[in-house]
């Protein structure tokens, strides 16, 4: 068996013990002579696999006891939709942070069903190579809440700063980086998630809701779409993908295994330091668009002298086993998405092939 290293952005590379673990036990889970994918999602197996899914992210997130871990599918461009369909009453408006593709998307899908705005942006003549600070943010204070997307996954530029919204609920799309660090959950009135670069496979959305703000859900929409009886129904109120809770889980205990957010944080860092002293420490050959302080320690982008040098280093790395590294088709380059689950020593090794290349070609 021949392993990849897998730099794409999404679904992402996951850790080979968690895969290893899930194929182990696939055919019989715990004893219970049928697999996990068998087993009802009101039963005792399965049951147990997802209180410990939401036990550990509330462990390691360090969630609150006013928040709720909930599950949901339709990925994070659902709660594009689904986020204002719940949280903004008749009349109301909602403030939008827009730092490239996926906060327009959630602002285009808001604006189907109500009114939002516009309160800030990274945007400089199209391109958006740094996130707004806080002194650019025009917040409503009536606004039913702010919008945000904390790491862009493909313009490769992060908050490393939350905004300040007072009273106004945050509501972020953390699809990109989700527990790569510790951070302040309180702060947040709801945080949602894809599970499928961070936190395990495609299939099952995270989210961490401010449990008051369930009472928000209008009664006007569908029942299935409430984030109330979402909250009511344990996410269970119909069938959930009980495999990709489980594989969360499972990632979870890794993540916990590992030392939990914080080593996160450090090896996340670490990756970071290499990829970008390598940008940085030969700028005649490589160039990161993205302003210093914006830079995503979870998707690095940067560019090459020419497109055809880019497609010169996708082709040579898919050679050498490392996939997934051409940019984002919208911006072009060259992307290394590293999620927790990537090894610093996969890193360094595309790191010294990079370099080598540069060499060769400078
Ligand atoms: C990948 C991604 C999405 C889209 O997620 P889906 O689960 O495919 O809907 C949304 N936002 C961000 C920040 C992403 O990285």
């Amino acid at each position: 068996m021949a392993r990849v290293i897998n730099f794409s952005a999404g679904p992402a590379a996951l850790p080979l013990s968690v895969l290893e673990y899930a194929q182990q036990e696939f055919l019989d889970h715990e004893g219970t002579g049928m697999s996990l994918i068998e087993h009802s999602h009101r039963g005792a197996a399965y049951a147990k696999v997802h209180e410990e899914a939401k036990a550990l992210l509330r462990e390691l997130m360090d969630i609150p006891e006013t928040h709720a871990v909930l599950f949901m599918q339709g990925g994070a461009t659902a709660q594009f939709a689904l986020a204002p369909m719940n949280l903004r009453g008749p009349g109301e408006s909602a403030d939008y942070i827009m730092t490239g593709t996926w906060s327009n998307k959630a602002l285009a899908e808001a604006r189907i069903t109500g009114d939002a705005r516009v309160a800030g942006t990274g945007e400089v003549d199209g391109t958006y190579m740094r996130v707004p600070e806080q002194a650019g943010l025009e917040l409503d204070s009536n606004a039913a809440y702010v919008h945000m997307t904390t790491n862009n996954t493909i313009v490769g530029t992060q908050f490393h700063r939350f905004p300040d919204t007072g009273d106004v609920p945050l509501v972020a799309d953390m699809s990109s980086d989700i527990l790569w660090r510790p951070i302040d959950v309180s702060k947040f009135g709801l945080i949602y998630a894809g599970a499928q670069k961070n936190l395990g496979p495609a299939g099952i959305t995270v989210l961490i809701l401010r449990k008051d703000l369930a009472g928000r859900s209008p009664d006007t929409i569908p029942k299935i779409f409430r984030y109330k009886t979402i909250l009511e129904g344990d996410s269970l109120q119909n069938t959930i993908p009980t495999f990709a809770v489980y594989m969360v889980r499972t990632v979870l205990r890794w993540v916990k295994a590992q030392g939990g957010a914080r080593a996160m944080e450090k090896r996340n860092r670490e990756k970071a330091r290499m990829i970008y002293g390598m940008i940085d420490g030969n700028p005649d050959f490589f160039r990161c668009p993205v302003e210093v302080d914006s830079r995503s320690v979870m998707n690095p982008v940067f560019r090459l002298p020419s497109e055809d040098l880019e497609k010169r280093l996708v082709a040579d790395a898919a050679e050498a086993g490392m996939v997934g590294i051409k940019g984002h088709r919208s911006v072009g380059g060259i992307r290394t998405s590293m999620y927790n689950a990537m090894e610093p020593e996969s890193v360094q090794k595309f790191v010294d092939f990079a370099q080598a290349f540069a060499k060769r070609h400078q």
